[in-house]
């Protein structure tokens, strides 16, 4: 069994972020700058958020946190992002997700401009992806899965591709990039989805991001799968993920750990997407 280290492949990424910055920053320009905006006190956004700011650090990269309270009307929060937009020092904006329940997230995506949209939620990015356009701006999540898959080399060409979970930021735009990128059939299932082992044990490459802790079990996957673990659940105090990893581990022929597997990918493919959109908006690419 091959086990996916996404985290030790994130450290890699992140290093070479890092060289990369202090090149520029050694020619004299300006480091990249990314804003994070955190609306509310949800303990797990805040983590995340703190993650973020700490790995932007890590690299050169400048962050700008604006925390929020959670009371914020939604023209408020518009106005916020409006005047990232037009700031030409702030090269992406992210707004950690998920928000309150009085504010509407997509038209909340939809005002961030698409050309600092790091996260690729944009209706614009989602677009690109979804018609095959290069130049738009891979989600994360998904942007990470890809480059674990490339680093441990594991064919993806034309292979029969499921995916468990349909969300906007990891299940669908996942579908997209296989589709596209690797021209893999693509199975995208949910939860009314009519016999899911009948779809999982079909699986190549299994993705799975539900938030079901071990949805997944060993009965439900083929001899010799690669499976994708997206899924963080916390179960007392311990974090695990959408599959049961230790039933599955001597039947697959390669996985990601939960954690140490997707998650810390999808920090670096942000870092290395705020480098991407700087590199374009300063004229080095
Ligand atoms: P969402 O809740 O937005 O979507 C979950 C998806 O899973 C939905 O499409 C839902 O179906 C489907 N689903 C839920 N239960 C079942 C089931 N029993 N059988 C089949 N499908 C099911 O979640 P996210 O996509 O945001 O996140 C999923 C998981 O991934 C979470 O644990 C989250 O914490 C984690 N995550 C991890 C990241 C990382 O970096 N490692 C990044 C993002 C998320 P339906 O559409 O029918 O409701």
């Amino acid at each position: 069994m091959i086990l996916l280290d996404g985290k030790k492949l994130a450290q890699k990424i992140k290093e070479s972020i890092k060289d990369e910055i202090s090149i520029f920053v050694a020619q004299g320009k300006r480091p990249p700058t990314l804003s994070v905006i955190l609306v509310g006190d949800n303990p797990a956004s805040q983590i995340y958020v703190n993650k973020k700011i700490k790995d932007c650090q890590e690299v050169g990269i400048v962050s700008k946190p604006f925390f929020l309270p959670k009371d914020i009307t939604q023209i408020e929060l518009e106005d916020v992002i409006g005047s990232l937009n037009g700031d030409d020092e702030i090269d992406g904006i992210l707004v950690q997700l998920p928000l309150p329940s009085h504010i509407d997230t997509l038209e909340i995506i939809q005002c961030i401009n698409p050309n600092k949209d790091v996260d690729g939620f944009h209706p614009e990015n989602v677009g690109k992806l979804a018609t095959g356009r290069k130049g738009g701006i891979l989600p994360c999540t998904p942007y990470g899965i890809m480059k674990i898959l490339q680093e441990y080399k594991i064919d993806t060409f034309g292979k029969d591709v499921v995916i468990v979970g349909a969300s906007n930021i990891v299940g669908k735009p996942m579908g997209l990039l296989f589709l596209w990128e690797e021209r893999s059939t693509v199975t995208i299932c949910h939860r009314n989805t009519k016999d899911l082992k009948e779809h999982t044990r079909g699986a190549d490459i299994l993705v799975v991001a539900t938030g079901v802790p071990h949805l997944i079990k060993r009965d439900m996957i083929k001899e010799g799968a690669v499976v994708i673990d997206v899924g963080i659940n916390r179960i007392d105090g311990k974090i695990v993920g959408d599959v049961d990893f230790e039933g599955l581990r001597d039947k697959v022929y390669a996985i990601t750990p939960v954690p140490g597997g997707v998650g810390p990918m999808t920090v670096a493919m942000l870092l290395q997407n705020t480098l991407e959109v700087y590199k374009r908006r300063v004229g080095i690419l």
